[in-house]
């Protein structure tokens, strides 16, 4: 091989040069981690020189998704799944159906899944994955369909020991247990622990469905400790109000907070005096959405961001809190149930008002924590009683809380930089260790 000479050789041909879907879209999800990321960076010691790591998916596939519709037609989906790192173990994350979804969203909540899973030290690494459809718009079958032949597509990158997907926004216990059997009938052997988040009849863990919103809850009640918050009296509103936001509410109610404020796909509802939740709960079981509750009066979307209130749960999708509505916030803490919901910039407002956020990658871990035992128990066929996955939880939860608030309090930097330079140094030492191969 030719010695290299000149200036631009000192680096590696190519070191520079970012893959062509790492270019775009800067403002989207997948800048946003970026920008994260290089927030942590200064703490990563001698670490720091894996950091281009973090900053590339390990694998992307992108898949055609053709079903029969049944109208007779055939219509083809866009799907993805994204293996962002896996030197700390299998890849782990949801899957989304939407008609939002894009690569750049995918990526990122790969990576956040990553960051996540490192933050609570379960030995997993992140992925994600998704459809671009609007599952609202399919019949039972066609959904059962897409289903199906997303995971056969996928299925040559996913398994129990390579990355195991779980439900995310509108996928549920019943699209896990597709997913689990399309694989077993492809692979020739049930194999339970390809997906979390399944039925319980089929090798899923109890607790597992409530588990993302007692999360949110238990380390919202740790953090409000710190700040002199009582939670019983205190005000909620809460955005989305599906699994995440739905239990979370739940919880916070019995807990005596009063839910204010719900915000859903349909519309807002306010009530100074609190919502029934558990009636609102039925009501959005009933009809799919929280618009049209009685005891409530309606407010604009817009409305939502003023509504008086000492915590905030943005519990739907990424970039809901950005520097246009940030500086409106009441709140005095904000648990992040969503992934990516705020933006840096509004991170920045945030931290100048003096409102704690309570980042996602620990927030919303409590899904992901349960999903891992429930891996577990799938492994040796020896499942758990409620009470005792519960109380793993709230331990594991607490646990990495504390740890993270004494991180931010050293360093005196954010609870989300303090997560990712947790999570960050535990994933670039097992990067170190490991080495490169070949
Ligand atoms: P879900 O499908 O059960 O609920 C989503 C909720 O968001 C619904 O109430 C929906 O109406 C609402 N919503 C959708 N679009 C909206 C919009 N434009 N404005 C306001 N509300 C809107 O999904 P989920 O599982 O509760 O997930 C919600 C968030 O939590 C996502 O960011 C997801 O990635 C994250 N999360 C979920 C889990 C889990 O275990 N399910 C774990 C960790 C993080």
């Amino acid at each position: 091989m030719s010695q290299a000479s000149g200036p631009s050789a000192a680096a590696a041909p190519g070191a520079h040069l970012l893959p062509s879907y790492l270019q775009a879209d800067k403002l989207g999800p997948w800048g946003i981690y970026l920008q994260q990321v290089d927030r942590v960076i200064p703490y990563l010691g001698n670490l720091a020189r894996w950091a281009e790591t973090l900053k590339r998916p390990k694998r992307i596939l992108i898949v055609d998704v053709p079903i029969h519709m049944d109208d007779g037609t055939v219509a083809h989906f866009e799907g993805y799944r994204v293996q962002h790192n896996v030197s700390r173990g299998p890849g782990k994350g949801g899957v989304r159906f939407h008609q939002d979804v894009t690569l750049s969203e995918v990526m990122a909540l790969s990576a956040w899944m990553s960051v996540k899973n490192a933050a609570v030290n379960v030995p997993y690494g992140g992925a994600k994955g998704g459809i671009r459809v609007d599952p609202k718009k399919l019949s039972l079958g066609e959904l059962e369909r897409i289903t199906r032949r997303y995971t056969s597509e996928i299925g040559i990158i996913i398994g129990p020991n390579k990355d195991i997907p779980a439900p995310d926004v509108n996928t549920n216990e019943q699209i896990m247990a597709w997913m689990m059997d399309t694989y077993s009938m492809n692979t020739g052997s049930t194999a339970t622990g390809v997906v979390t988040g399944k039925p319980v009849d089929l090798g899923g863990s109890l607790g597992r469905r409530e588990a993302t919103g007692r999360g949110v809850f238990t380390v919202g009640a740790e953090a409000a400790k710190h700040i002199g918050l009582d939670i019983a009296g205190s005000r909620v509103a809460i955005q989305g109000f599906g699994n995440v936001g739905g239990v979370a509410g739940k919880l916070f109610a019995e807990a005596g907070a009063r839910v204010v404020a719900v915000q859903d796909h349909g519309g807002t509802i306010y009530r100074e005096a609190g919502l029934d939740v558990p009636a609102l709960l039925k009501h959005v079981q009933e009809t799919g959405s929280v618009s049209g509750f009685a005891q409530a009066e309606v407010i604009t979307n817009d409305q939502f961001w003023d509504v008086d209130c000492d915590i905030l749960i943005p519990a739907a999708l990424e970039q809901q809190i950005t520097a246009a509505n940030a500086g409106r916030i009441k709140a005095r803490m904000i648990i992040e149930g969503a992934n990516g919901p705020t933006t840096p910039e509004a991170d920045d407002i945030l931290q100048e008002r003096n409102v704690l956020v309570l980042p996602d990658v620990i927030a919303n871990a409590g899904g992901v924590t349960v999903s891992y035992f429930e891996w577990v128990q799938d492994f040796s066929s020896f499942f758990w009683d409620e009470d005792e996955i519960n109380a793993r939880l709230v331990k594991i939860m607490k646990g990495a809380f504390a740890g993270i608030w004494q991180v931010a309090q050293d360093n005196k930097v954010s609870l989300r930089t303090a997560a990712f330079i947790v999570a960050c140094t535990r994933i670039l030492r097992t990067r170190e260790l490991r080495g490169l191969y070949p």
